[in-house]
Parts: C-alpha cells; sequence; structure tokens
C-alpha cells in the first residue's frame, strides 16, 4: 500500500530530475527536457560527469605593517561620530548613525496619541472646505502659458502688409515636412509667397517654424480647440492662416511679448 503511494508522491518530492524522467520523453524536444531538468544556476544533468575539482590553496600573504598602519589611519578619519565598526576597525561594515532621528519618547507619544491620524484628517478637513480643482470645460477654461502651441497662423504688419518674406526658414527646418511654400518677386523688388501650406494632420505642434521665422510671421496661437470632421479641413492654405492671424493678432502680440525676454 506504501509502495504505489511513495510512486506517485516520487515525481513531485523527488526534485526537478526525477520529474522529467517521469514524463514520456516525446512529450518535449530534448531543448525543454534539459531546461525542465536544470535547476536555476545549477548543473546539467545531461552534461557529461567530470571527475571532482580538486582545489590548490596559493601562497599565504603576510600583510605588509605600512599598508595596515594607512588603512586603520584613513578608515578613522573617515568615520563619523558615533559610528560602530565591526572588530579591527575596517570600516567597511560600519553601522549607520540613528542617533539624529525621533527620540523613543516622541515615537512613544506619536503611537498613543495617533498624531498621525490627526494630521492625516486634518488635511481631509482642510481639502473638504477648499474650492474645488475642477473646471466646468468648455464654460470655463484654464491658464494658458504665453508659449503654449496651438493652431498656425501667419501674420501681418500694421498697415496690412504680410510678414512673411518667403525665406523658407520655417520649410526647411520643419520635421515633419509639413509646410510647402512657393515664392516670387513683386514688381517692387520684394518677395512675397504666393503659396503657403500647412499639412495640420502632419504638424508635430514642435515650434521650430515659429522660432525659425525671422519676422515673427508664422506663430502658434492659443487655439487649440479647431477639431474638424474631415481631414481636408485640416489643410490649411495662406488665406486660412492669414485669417488666424487677424482674428488673433492681439492675443499673439502680448503673448510674444510676455515672452520676449526669455527669447
Ligand atoms: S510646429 Fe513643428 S511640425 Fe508643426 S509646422 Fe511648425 S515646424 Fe512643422
Ligand atoms: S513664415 Fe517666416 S520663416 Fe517661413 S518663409 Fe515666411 S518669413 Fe520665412
Amino acid at each position: 500500500m506504501v509502495r504505489p503511494v511513495l510512486s506517485l508522491l516520487r515525481p513531485v518530492v523527488g526534485g526537478a530530475s526525477n520529474l522529467s524522467a517521469s514524463i514520456p520523453a516525446r512529450s518535449f524536444s530534448s531543448t525543454s527536457r534539459i531546461m525542465l531538468a536544470t535547476p536555476a544556476g545549477g548543473r546539467n544533468p545531461f552534461a557529461p560527469r567530470t571527475g571532482p575539482q580538486k582545489l590548490t590553496p596559493g601562497p599565504v600573504k603576510t600583510p605588509n605593517p605600512k599598508d595596515t598602519a594607512n588603512t586603520t589611519a584613513a578608515d578613522a578619519g573617515s568615520r563619523r561620530d558615533g559610528e560602530v565598526t565591526s572588530a579591527g576597525g575596517a570600516g567597511a561594515d560600519a553601522w549607520p548613525d540613528y542617533s539624529k532621528g525621533p527620540s523613543a519618547l516622541d515615537k512613544a507619544s506619536q503611537l498613543f496619541f495617533f498624531t498621525e491620524i490627526v494630521r492625516g484628517m486634518w488635511i481631509v478637513l482642510e481639502q473638504f472646505f477648499r474650492p474645488p480643482y475642477t473646471i466646468m470645460y468648455p464654460f470655463e477654461k484654464g491658464p494658458l502659458s504665453p508659449r503654449f502651441r496651438g493652431e498656425h497662423a501667419l501674420r501681418r504688419y500694421p498697415n496690412g502688409e504680410e510678414r512673411c518674406i518667403a525665406c523658407k526658414l520655417c520649410e526647411a527646418i520643419c520635421p515633419a515636412q509639413a509646410i510647402t511654400i512657393e515664392s516670387e518677386a513683386r514688381e517692387d523688388g520684394s518677395r512675397r509667397t504666393t503659396r503657403y501650406d500647412l499639412d495640420m494632420t502632419k504638424c508635430i505642434y514642435c515650434g521650430f517654424c515659429q522660432e525659425a521665422c525671422p519676422v515673427d510671421a508664422i506663430v502658434e496661437t492659443q487655439n487649440a480647440e479647431y477639431s474638424t470632421e474631415t481631414r481636408e479641413e485640416l489643410l490649411y492654405n495662406k488665406e486660412k492662416l492669414l485669417a488666424n492671424g487677424d482674428k488673433a493678432e492681439a492675443e499673439i502680440a502680448a503673448n510674444l511679448q510676455a515672452d520676449h525676454f526669455y527669447r
């Protein structure tokens, strides 16, 4: 009676190598049998056995009295007040200094008078009477930084002239290649764009175009609410960008003025 029970339990209590021996060989590949039978960090039982390794002790090194004196002096110098070191003063296993923490009386008073719970409940009470942090968007909106990078716009000078001089620096620096510019010279010799397309579906709002522009013509406004129902509506042309600039010129100028100190 006992022998059949032991033979059933043997795969469980007899170690991994017995377990692999009890499983039919065709259930696993040879690799998985080795992985199953090899304990982590242990020896592979399928590897050829070699004899026991003999370790030959090396020559005993006698410590130099000069080195010992220097090490002990350095340890004593680097050890902090109150630190207790192991015998010999090696300094490697120094105990941390607990003498500057709260005293046992402080800890006991905190434990018996529940001061941590009272302090926690006080914070809860404070928050209860504070105004809520949530806002009723879109009727209420939080503050935005002057550097906020939202929808793009092209600006004009106060006399209505376009700022952009078609230098194409913004097109060159755009990492998403979202800007396409074509230009021509006017009769007065000035150069202006004939086409300024911006693919907002490609834009990653890095702000490089704004930084590269020498005349502050292309800017990113604080408008982040321009979602559309079709992709085509996000392919902006020059007229759309100029209209954005006309709409938000006062806000753009105020933001550039607020940030000019850092540019
Ligand atoms: S914000 Fe960056 S990705 Fe978008 S158009 Fe300007 S340079 Fe290109
Ligand atoms: S928007 Fe600025 S950087 Fe881009 S082409 Fe016009 S002037 Fe040059």
